[in-house]
């Protein structure tokens, strides 16, 4: 048995139980490990859909150029499909994105444009804007934007909501997923509660995002917004992609809890995952602390590997900088670095 290329390989990822950061939680949690995925992120799903959707409407065609303000797992995925179906991509990003990052597009043939940071968006030479000049310069050009593009949930909906419903034979009760562009928490949500309405999920948000506040008080409120570190969930904008109706809690996180639970992650269930994973896998576990029953099961996504955070949450230094490692926090004196 062989792929006919790498895009084939995307999807079907293992869905593995928590056996030791969920003692003491009633019912079982599993999680959907999607760094099994070929370009390591469940990004892969998405950046198909919107490609193939793409070429569908026409507005993609052979030989085209894709065009993306994106620093991480959108744009691998977007380079590993592109190289499959013969595409071009140009990734345009901000400066504080780490030069690892840029290697690594580079690395997939991508070009990368790199733009200053303290700019607003709306300045010509944000990384945002000059995606969207680019995207009207260049002839047979796509900008697919993750956030209000609606191929991103129907990836989702079409693949991760399937899945999770068949592995877990339909006895699903919980899901909980944490949220930036909203793809990966509504497509899926969509799915499963067309399944059983029962089903409850949990949106994991940031400290430092709008969302939660907007879902309970219906306000988007600017004092939500201020800077945080965890990349990949949170925003300070409302995307397309976010249907708060399929999102029936949230609970946000800090940066402190999401690196502990990523590092025990690694070292209590072998799972070298990204700093999200301990974002979602900590936000679940306070929900399921409080509402699960010893029936219950919940299903966490695990969006990413931890190869990219090599740098930060699984640097003793730099946890130690941040004043994130503490002593109560981990197994073995060994992690207080002196
Ligand atoms: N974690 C990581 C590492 C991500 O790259 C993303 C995508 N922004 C998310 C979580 C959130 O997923 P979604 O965009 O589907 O809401």
């Amino acid at each position: 048995m062989y792929y006919n290329s790498l895009i084939e390989a995307i999807g079907n990822t293992p869905l593995v139980k928590l056996n030791s950061v969920t003692k003491g939680i009633k019912g079982t949690i599993l999680v959907k490990v999607e760094y099994f995925n070929p370009g390591n992120s469940m990004k892969d799903r998405m950046a198909l859909k919107m490609i193939e959707d793409a070429e569908k409407a026409g507005v993609l065609k052979p030989g085209g150029t894709i065009i993306e303000g994106t620093s991480g797992n959108t744009g691998m995925g977007l380079a590993l499909v592109a190289i499959a179906k013969g595409y071009k991509c140009i990734f345009t990003l901000s400066d504080k994105q780490s030069q690892e990052k840029i290697n690594i597009l580079r690395a997939m043939g991508a070009e990368v444009i790199v733009c200053p940071t303290n700019v607003a968006p709306e300045d010509p030479r944000s990384y945002y804007s000059v995606a969207k000049k680019l995207n009207k310069d260049i002839p047979n050009s796509f900008y697919p934007n993750q956030y209000d593009n609606l191929s991103n949930t129907a990836a989702h909906y079409e693949t991760t909501g399937p899945e999770i419903w068949e592995q877990t034979e339909g006895k699903v009760t919980h899901y909980a997923a944490g949220v930036g562009t909203g793809g990966s928490m509504c497509g899926t949500a969509k799915f499963l509660k067309e399944q059983n309405p029962n089903i409850i999920t949990v949106g994991i948000d940031s400290y430092g995002s709008v969302f939660k506040k907007y879902k309970e008080t219906g306000q988007f409120d600017e004092n939500e917004i201020y800077p945080y570190m965890t990349e990949g969930i949170g925003e300070d904008i409302l995307p397309k992609n976010v249907d708060f109706d399929l999102i029936d809690n949230f609970i946000k996180v800090t940066d402190k809890d999401a690196a502990i639970m990523t590092r025990r992650l690694a070292r209590e269930e072998g799972l070298f995952v990204g700093w999200s994973c301990g974002s979602a896998v900590y936000g679940a576990l306070e929900y399921a602390k409080e509402h699960m029953k010893e029936d219950d099961m919940m299903v966490v996504i695990l969006p990413d590997h931890g190869t990219r955070y090599l740098a930060k949450v699984y640097n003793d230094n730099w946890m130690k900088d941040h004043g994130f490692l503490e002593s109560r926090d981990f197994a073995t004196a060994k992690d207080i670095v002196t």
